[in-house]
């Protein structure tokens, strides 16, 4: 391909919405184009990449067994109404919808559990059309709160979704397993450096799930990792051993209150008595859509929200109001105790306040705390959980050491889903006693888009982008030098010709441009080869063969550009 006749043009200002690197990159690169929010447009070049990054997954899926269908992104109202998702999703405001000229309900798809479930329900009667795993790579809409980093999270986005449905349990696990290698595989090939982790599967959710995770800065997840034995889970769903409490060698006191006046946060009581946070206890109302709920955590620990919501075996929960928490426990927002709650109201404690003696928490009246709390035998507690947010530096919940906490793209994620959706579209198979049954099913999801940007997060420099191989728009550009000089042209025409006749992947900046503008253009670009023709080197009779990650450069006679160029893509493509 030739520059000057592409349809490319590299930008020199930052887009002004741009916060992440991938985002700023790519948009510099001319790859992609803001629409409205969270709406892109891939260019010839962006849609390059992002059709490679698209066939690594194809291959695998392919070679993994699975099987590649295509179900409408437009969907009807009724069939999302059947599992339920419907409601769940407008609450959520996620779903995007719409109604056609009769005035009926569709959506557009944000995943196609329904669609394909609906086909197996169709199409499958007996345990012998079992297993078999579904996918497709399309389109998919979500109505996201915050669109942000480009092609990280959009609302018009390229997602690879599949579907797995088995006999069992054990068939699940084969399927599940099957999906977890292809992920593995494809995400080595797109030259992405990434962390499996447990991931949260809520509340009615399945039973397994993991994310795949790539480390960067720009993540908008928290992902939790120990080095010494390898555990890792998303924040949301981390757990930690047991930390070390301020009360563990102590014995029960006297239950006192103190006047703690206008002290109504944790930080202003543990400043006013000169105590630790942790030997406070905090108390945490929370409206859900089953009630008022009471969580009890560490002073210096925060309650992370999504294991509470699945601790309490709720959908949505929030922080109660001023006004609500004074009435459904009689204290102001700051002074609530556990040991005044009224009969009848959810009390969940979490296991950091487990024995706690000596605990100081609010005295369940305005201006008063109390000291001397042995929370078991003063307070009624209605059920435990597991809710503190671990933090860095918390003990392992497998072997004890210290946990770190990094940031974390999601860039796949495989999760076991069980029956949930099969039986509510009552997709049943006649199993080999002759009974009828709901497949256990697994749903999987990689974003193409995301994928690609999260390689630009994790190479680039600061000039540009340095793509990995497998994932680069183009592997190879020639930048002639001065296409206007007699032999410089006709030497770079000619390598040209020379390479995209070895079945080369190349694009030659042919423009007539200044070579400090091709350069600067080249490094932005980040293809991973590079050939310069003109100059003083071909003065010489040679090229320079350039590698864009350590801008390493090997001047070589012009007869021998081919040979060294394959010679550096094979050194880039690695061991097979
Ligand atoms: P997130 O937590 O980041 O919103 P999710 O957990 O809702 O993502 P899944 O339903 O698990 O996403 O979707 C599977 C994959 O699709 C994700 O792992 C991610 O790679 C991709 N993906 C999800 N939402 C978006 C989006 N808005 N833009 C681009 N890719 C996305
Ligand atoms: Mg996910």
């Amino acid at each position: 391909m030739r520059w000057s006749k592409y349809f490319l043009q590299t930008v020199r200002e930052v887009p002004g919405d741009a916060e992440a690197v991938s985002h700023v990159l790519l948009a510099r690169a001319g790859m992609m184009r803001r629409l409205a929010a969270g709406m892109y447009a891939l260019t010839p070049l962006g849609l390059k990449a992002h059709r490679k990054t698209e066939a690594i997954v194809r291959e695998e899926m392919d070679r993994s067994g699975a099987l590649e269908l295509e179900v409408p992104i437009l969907q009807p109202r009724e069939l999302w109404e059947e599992s339920g998702r419907w409601q769940r999703y407008a609450a959520e405001e996620i779903l995007f919808h719409l109604k056609d000229r009769k005035g009926g309900g569709y959506c557009l798809a944000p995943t196609a559990e329904e669609a394909v479930t609906s086909l197996v329900r169709a199409g499958v009667t007996s345990y012998r059309q079992l297993p078999v795993t579904l996918y497709q790579i399309r389109t998919k809409f979500r109505d996201e709160i915050r669109p942000r980093f480009g092609l990280m999270r959009g609302r018009e986005f390229l997602m690879y979704d599949g579907y797995s449905f088995d006999a069992d349990a054990e068939g699940l696990d084969r399927s599940y397993r099957a999906q977890d290698a292809a992920y593995r595989r494809i995400f080595e090939r797109c030259g992405l450096e990434f962390t499996v982790v447990e991931a949260d599967s809520g509340a009615i959710g399945g039973s397994d799930s993991q994310e795949f995770m790539v480390l960067a800065e720009t993540g908008e997840d928290a992902v939790v990792r120990c080095a010494a034995c390898g555990y890792g889970a998303n924040l949301e769903k981390a757990q930690t051993g047991r930390r070390k409490n301020p009360w563990d060698e102590e014995t029960a006191g006297v239950l006192e209150p103190v006047a703690t006046p206008g002290r109504g946060s944790i930080d202003a009581v543990v400043e006013f008595l000169g105590i630790t946070a942790s030997r406070m206890i905090k108390c945490l109302v929370y409206e859900t859509d089953r009630g008022m709920a009471v969580a009890l955590v560490r002073g210096d620990l925060d309650a992370n929200e999504v294991a509470l919501k699945n601790a309490l075996g709720v959908e949505r929960l929030a922080l109660a109001s001023e006004e609500k928490v004074e009435a459904a426990t009689g204290a102001p927002v700051g002074y609530v105790g556990p040991h005044k709650l009224p009969q009848g109201l959810r009390v969940i404690a979490d296991e950091s306040v487990r024995g706690a003696v000596n605990a100081v928490t609010g005295a369940g009246r305005r201006d008063f705390h109390v000291v001397g709390l042995a929370l078991e035998r003063d307070a009624r507690i209605s059920e435990w959980g597991s809710f503190a947010q671990a933090r860095a530096g918390d003990p392992c919940p497998r072997c004890g050491k210290p946990l770190d906490v990094a940031r974390g793209i999601e860039v796949g994620h495989i999760f076991k889903l069980g029956t949930k959706y099969s039986s509510a579209l009552k997709c049943e198979f006649t199993d080999e006693k002759g009974e009828s049954r709901p497949p256990v099913m697994g749903t999987y999801g990689i974003g193409v888009g995301r994928t690609m940007a999260a390689a630009v997060e994790q190479h680039h420099d600061a000039d540009g982008i340095v793509w990995p191989l497998a994932l680069a728009p183009f592997e190879i550009e020639i930048v002639s030098l001065n296409p206007s000089d007699e032999a410089a042209g006709r030497e770079s025409e000619s390598l040209y010709e020379e390479l995209k006749g070895a079945g080369l992947d190349v694009f030659f900046d042919d423009r007539d441009e200044r070579p400090g503008v091709k350069f600067k253009d080249a490094d932005l670009l980040g293809f991973p080869i590079r050939v310069n023709v003109g100059g003083r080197a071909l003065k010489e009779g040679k090229v320079e063969v350039v590698a864009r990650r350590d801008k390493s450069v090997r001047a070589v006679p012009r007869a021998e550009a081919l040979a060294a160029v394959r010679e550096l893509r094979a050194e880039l493509a690695g061991p097979r």
